[in-house]
Order: structure tokens, then sequence, then C-alpha cells
């Protein structure tokens, strides 16, 4: 057996129940999927069982050992040799002719949870996500605002998504033994969300949260070149002090001020 690769975050799953249940909770019955890092298979298999198609990417091609078999095994399954964050899924949906509605499935590497979760949040036929990530990762996709958790990620999930915990998994179940904790998490994107509004309110959120000791005066004058006495004047207007940071805005704050903003940059 080929030895598990640091570089590329591998932490195989061995358990059947805890593969089942993460399977089961993904509610993939007859639906399409789209599965991130298969590894050696152990989830995939599943999916398989339950999924109409399944597309993996896996970036380790010396993994082909383990995955070429359940490929024969399974007619509904494509793996190919990419790096998921390099993969155009646009062109893939179009060549492999998906439904509309797609499921994104993995436990994922560790080392690109978040750039995985962007790529989700910013493909709109991905309406639904079962992941295992990191447990400090888990706790601020899902984190309310004035804690040390709460930061661009939590705002921009929770505005556009129902984030629901399936479990915790104790680090013992993968192999080799990882040094954190992890938690499945179902993300399920909310409908009538305006993606022309989206695109403005995520550039809003990251540049409030660029530098999250930094007031908003002084991330949004970086990221925007607004002089700062319009951005405070903006604040005020809006109900907000003048030092107000972006951890102390709720979600629906971020959208309220995302809307004058769009107004102000007219
Ligand atoms: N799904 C398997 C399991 O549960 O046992 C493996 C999970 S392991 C935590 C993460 C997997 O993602 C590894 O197989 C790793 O090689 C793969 N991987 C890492 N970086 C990747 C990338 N950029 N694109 C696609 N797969 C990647």
């Amino acid at each position: 057996m080929n030895e598990a690769k640091k570089k590329y975050g591998q932490n195989f799953l061995t358990d059947k129940n805890l593969l089942q249940k993460i399977v089961k909770d993904s509610f993939l019955d007859n639906k399409t999927v789209i599965e991130v890092g298969p590894g050696r298979g152990a989830l995939t298999e599943y999916i398989c069982q339950y999924a109409k198609k399944v597309i993996a990417f896996e970036i380790d091609s010396d993994l082909k050992q383990y995955l070429d078999k359940l490929e024969q095994k399974h007619e509904n399954l494509k793996i190919t040799y990419q790096d998921f964050l390099k993969v155009d899924l646009n062109t893939i949906k179009i060549k492999e002719n998906l439904d509309q509605e797609v499921i994104l499935i993995g436990n994922l590497p560790y080392y690109i949870t978040t750039p995985i979760l962007f790529k989700f949040i910013e493909t709109p036929f991905l309406k639904q996500a079962t992941i295992m990530i990191q447990k400090e990762v888990a706790e601020r996709i899902s984190s309310k605002p004035n804690l040390k958790t709460y930061n661009a990620l939590s705002v921009i999930v929770q505005y556009q998504a129902e984030v629901k915990k399936i479990m915790n998994v104790s680090r013992k179940l993968f192999s080799p033994v990882p040094k954190v904790d992890s938690i499945v998490l179902n993300i399920l994107k909310k409908e009538n969300i305006d993606n022309a509004f989206l695109n403005l309110f995520t550039t809003f959120v990251k540049a409030s949260f660029t530098q999250k000791r930094k007031t908003l005066i002084n991330n949004l004058h970086d990221f925007f070149n607004i002089p700062k006495t319009v951005i405070e004047e903006f604040l005020i207007k809006n109900g907000f002090e003048p030092n107000a940071r972006a951890e102390q805005l709720s979600i629906t704050d971020f959208e309220r001020l995302t809307k004058e903003w769009s107004n102000l940059l007219k």
C-alpha cells in the first residue's frame, strides 16, 4: 500500500458506519455528485451506490491503482486526475451534460478547505455540499458576530446558504491520524439569491474583513480607494460608529450596507 502523502492532505477514512452515515445524510438518491479527493475510494464506493452520476477529481495519480477497480465496478463513476481548484466546472458541466442541481461531496484536504468552499459558493449549479472539514473551519463557517471565529467566510456562506452540522468526527477515525478533529457540514444554498448583488456583497464583505484588526473605514478605504471622510459619512448615515469593525456587523447589516454602498459607487 502506498504511503499517505502529507502534502496532499491525505488522511483516509475507514470506518464503514461513518462513511455510510455521511452518504445517507447527503440525500444523494438519483442525484449528480462531484466528489473532491476520492483518495482510495472509501467514500466514493458508497456515493456510487446511491447517486445517478459521480464525477470525482483526484490530484494524486498514484491513487489510480485503487480507483481503477472502483471505476470498473461502477458505471456511473468517472474519475479525473486533476487539481480540483484548476478545474473549469462550467466546461465540465457542458461536457458531461450535468444536471442543473449538483451536489458537492468530499472529505476535504485540509490545506485547501477555504478555496474549495469559495469555489462551491461561486459555482451556481452546485446547490448543496456535504463536506468533512477541520473543526475550526466548520466553527468559522457557522459563527455568529462578535466572536473570534467570525470572518468573511461566515458572512458569505450564511448569507446564501443554510448551514447544518451533521456530526463531529474524531481524528482517531482517520489513517494516518491528523492533528485536528473534524466536522461534517451540510450546506444548502438558498433560492432566489440575486447573483449580480451577490458579487458586490462578496467583494464588500471580503474588503471589510481584509485586516480583521483594522476598522471598516481603513479596510474599505484601502480596498476601494475612496476617501476616508466619505466612508465615515457613509457609516454614520447608516447608523454605525466611525470606528466600527467588520466583526461587529450582522449578516443583515452587511446586506443593507452593500445596497447603500452600490448607490455610493454609482
Ligand atoms: N475521500 C478519501 C477518504 O475519505 O478516505 C480521501 C480524503 S483525503 C482527506 C483528501 C484527498 O484529496 C486525498 O486523496 C488527496 O490526494 C486529495 N486532494 C488533495 N488536494 C487535491 C486537489 N487540489 N484536487 C483534488 N484532490 C485533491
